[in-house]
């Protein structure tokens, strides 16, 4: 609440769909507000830096059905605002790009309640952008036309000078559903738009989905049926989209695009591969079947007295700091002991920490890290870790004469998933397994294998992984030759590469 009690309402664009294309100003603000009112079109991560305490209102279309009529947009712009609420009018696109935003602001003048603009990215020019086509070019479009195909019903059919539009020197862009195509073909034929001329429609522009067309003026309508699209689209005529077929397509040419992967590992650590395989082009679903549950939190753990710590997961080494500090201590209380990681995540994780570790085996299993620890004299031998591991390391250091104390720091335990996540994760093209618990979670989770999809494929992260799976009567269709997150990515991009040259010779 402001001093003065009177809000502000920021008529804020939240760009074409891609995350990335959020400005920095609108992220600011969604953080801020008190009131969220957001449409439909809009990225899917806008609202996850909102304030849990703010209140999100969704004001756009339900399903095919019609959106909330605008005198009641404008009556809660309105009301929130005179509650000296700080709130975000979030549109997709630009706002003042066929958006009403406009309107909403002389409602807002009106009401004498203070408001800003934040313009965003607008789909007209990010869907031909993604889709490899500028609209200018220094040789080919000097001028560019921004035309609605979703202007007011109540307006006279000529609203549009047809005419004058197919004259325009320059390159058009209609934002609207498909529908309207084939009338606007031949109304700009008719106006004496050349019927070859290069045209394109952009479908779900800079989204993971993203597809596109070229053909002419007069084919386009006809190719755009053939090939389903569906709305949200631009449409694009003018000879810039010769562009996208003379080398300037790039965004569907990612390795991944067009493909959904699930990331079935825990939230915390999903994200790092959810990156990774946006950036090639993928729909990262994130359905993370496993959580992981600190144990006796808040309890002091004392290292002191052991000359060996192990350590064998990144979320072992947080749970061990954090119960370090419980009794006020930090990493000295390592000092004197020999640290061992059972491979380069939990090294790095122990690094972060400020310890940098004496002993990390070549592969990444416990027998490995047993005979990395064979020449060391071992009295006391410290094993922290999960709670149901394996217990090949404290059985070989006990048969060496140690006297070894395990802690069982965390226990993996099922998270929650919507019936939507459960749904499109089972149906991705897809699914990643990065541990045996995430194989076992994320099948419990589905109620059974028969609920994976006949298309999808398995990605698993090494042998232990793919055992878990044959158990449960499924096939790994990839397994990784570097059991870590990079050797994971880099089997999924050489089955995605070997697959897509099959279907592409089968085409051929
Ligand atoms: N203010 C928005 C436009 C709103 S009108 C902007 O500046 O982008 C809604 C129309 O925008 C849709 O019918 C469609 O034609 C277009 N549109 C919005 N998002 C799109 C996307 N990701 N890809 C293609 N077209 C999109």
């Amino acid at each position: 609440m402001s001093a003065s009690g009177v809000g502000r309402v920021y008529l804020v664009g939240a760009g074409p769909g891609d995350p990335g294309l959020l400005t920095a100003r609108a992220l600011e603000l969604i953080a801020a507000a008190d009131t969220i009112l957001y449409d439909r079109l809009i990225p899917a991560t806008a609202l996850a830096g909102a304030r849990p305490e703010a209140e999100l209102v969704y004001v756009g279309k339900e399903g095919r059905g019609p959106s909330m009529p605008q005198e009641q947009i404008d009556r809660l712009l309105v009301e929130h605002g005179a509650a000296g609420k700080r709130v975000v009018r979030l549109k997709g696109g630009d706002p003042f790009v066929f958006g009403r935003g406009g309107e909403e602001a002389l409602v807002l003048r009106e009401a004498g309640i203070p408001f800003e603009v934040v313009p965003g990215v607008t789909s007209g020019v990010a869907a031909p952008a993604y889709g490899g086509i500028p609209v200018t070019h220094r040789d080919r479009a000097s001028a560019v036309a921004l035309v609605t195909g979703h202007e007011d019903p109540a307006k006279p059919e000529s609203a549009i000078d047809w005419p004058a539009l197919a004259a325009f020197p320059g390159t058009l862009v209609f934002y609207m559903g498909v529908k309207q195509l084939p009338r606007i073909a031949e109304r700009l034929i008719a106006g004496g738009r050349a019927p070859d001329e290069p045209a394109a429609v952009v479908e779900r522009g800079t989204l993971p989905g993203q597809r596109t067309v070229v053909a002419t003026l007069a084919t386009l309508a006809e190719r755009a049926e053939a090939e389903r699209i569906r709305p949200p689209s631009i449409t694009l005529v003018g000879p810039v989209a010769a562009l996208r077929d003379e080398g300037l397509r790039w965004f569907e040419q990612r390795p991944l695009h067009g493909l959904t992967v699930a990331v079935t590992r825990a939230r915390a650590q999903a994200s790092g591969l959810a990156a990774r395989l946006r950036e090639l082009g993928a729909e990262a679903l994130e359905t993370p079947a496993i959580r992981i549950e600190p144990l006796d939190a808040g309890a002091p753990l004392d290292p002191s007295g052991f000359d060996l710590v192990c350590l064998t997961s990144p979320n072992g080494v947080g749970c061990l700091f954090e119960r370090l500090a419980a009794g006020g201590r930090d990493a000295r209380a390592l000092a004197g002991a020999t640290v061992a990681a059972i491979g380069p995540g939990t090294a790095r994780a122990l690094r972060e920490h400020g310890v940098i570790p004496d002993v990390v085996p070549e592969r990444f299993v416990a027998e490995a890290l047993v005979e990395a620890l064979a020449d060391l004299p071992v009295r006391r031998a410290l094993v922290a870790r999960a709670s149901v591991a394996r217990d090949v390391l404290p059985d070989a250091l006990r048969a060496r004469g140690a006297e070894v104390e395990v802690v069982d720091l965390y226990e993996t335990v099922a998270e929650r998933l919507s019936d939507a996540e459960r749904a499109a994760a089972a149906a991705a093209d897809y699914v990643t397994f990065t541990s045996s618990s995430t194989v076992r979670f994320f099948l419990a989770a589905l109620g059974g294998r028969e609920a994976i999809g006949a298309r999808t494929r398995l990605v698993s992260i090494g042998p232990v992984t793919s055992a878990t799976l044959r158990e449960h009567g499924l096939e790994p269709h990839v397994e990784a030759a570097r059991h870590d997150v990079d050797g994971l990515v880099d089997a999924l991009l050489a089955d995605a590469a070997s697959r897509a040259a099959a279907s592409g010779a089968e085409r051929a």
